[in-house]
């Protein structure tokens, strides 16, 4: 296993794959890997020669400073954690002036509104930040493939948008979301959470699979309804924003079409901690 903080070094590794014509998967994180992190890489393993996971807390997409200074991390954990899964994964953990050029700044992209919406319109800058990294480390790594989670849904289909926009040749892999026992989406940030209120923090699936039930019933006005209700009605969550979209545009539906796909979005704070979570209604 290679720990390499420079794009000089890492440069050097890829280097030497891809002039034996080396298939290389990416796997961008921002570290305190979980089991949601690892799913990721057990396929990128499966589909690649190389994988390469990057571990890096990205300044620029946070627009809240105590929730970037709160982010865990424990890259001596992290290489433990991958080293259980593989002892050939190559980590990618630069510095902010490495990746950066020295210039730890958001590019402004514009992603004909999916970057409005929900976490878009809740967390200000947010995927500027997010596109921004993620170009940086597509040019640094230049994989064949790379390998993003359900989990950020949202962030996936920016990412799609940039690849197409900006016609790069690689492939997005879209992975299903690793839960908790009690249904919880695994997340950096539960570690932050009580141990009381990750037990009941299984209510947030719990409440999308109910609307789920409901979806095909009720119309999404109700289901919407339904939901902040749940929620006024538990002391322990306040919820952000619930939104019934279509997968492909992310606007919120007020009129279900039978030959669409949509899925629900939520985001949740418990304890100060931001959660988000979503699933697919048909
Ligand atoms: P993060 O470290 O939170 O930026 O996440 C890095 C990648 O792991 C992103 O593509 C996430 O969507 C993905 N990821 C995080 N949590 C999960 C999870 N519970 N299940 C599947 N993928 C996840």
């Amino acid at each position: 296993m290679k720990v390499l903080e420079s794009k000089k070094e890492l440069n050097e590794v890829l280097k030497e794959w891809k002039s034996k014509n080396c298939s290389i998967g990416l796997v961008p994180t921002m570290g305190a890997l979980h089991q949601g992190h690892l799913s990721l890489v057990k396929r990128a393993l499966a589909d690649n020669d190389l994988v390469v996971v990057t571990i890096f807390i990205n300044p620029t997409q946070f627009d809240n400073t105590e929730d970037l200074d709160k982010y865990p991390s424990n890259l001596k954990k992290d290489v433990a954690l991958l080293l259980s899964v593989s002892k050939e994964v190559v980590i990618f953990t630069p510095s902010q002036t490495e990746i950066y050029d020295g210039n730890v700044t958001s590019k402004a992209f514009n992603f004909n509104g999916l970057e409005k919406v929900m976490e878009g319109e809740f967390r200000t800058g947010h995927f500027d930040g997010v596109a921004t990294i993620v170009e940086l480390l597509f040019k640094a790594v230049e994989p064949t493939r790379a390998y993003f989670g359900e989990k950020d849904f949202q962030q996936l289909q920016i990412i799609q948008k940039l690849v197409e926009q900006s016609h790069l040749d690689l492939e997005i892999v879209p992975c299903p979301i690793e839960r908790e026992p009690n249904g919880l989406a695994r997340s950096s940030r539960n570690e932050r959470l009580s141990q009381s209120t990750r037990k009941a923090a299984g209510f947030i699936h719990e409440t999308l699979l109910s609307a789920k039930t409901k979806f095909g019933m009720e119309n999404a006005k109700n289901i919407n309804e339904w939901v902040f209700q749940q929620f006024h009605k538990n002391p322990v969550f306040e919820l952000e924003y619930f939104e019934i979209t279509d997968v492909d545009t992310l606007t919120p539906t007020t009129k279900i079409q039978k030959d669409r796909k949509y899925r629900a979005f939520v985001a949740v704070y418990a304890e100060g901690i931001r959660l988000i979570d979503n699933i697919a209604l048909n």
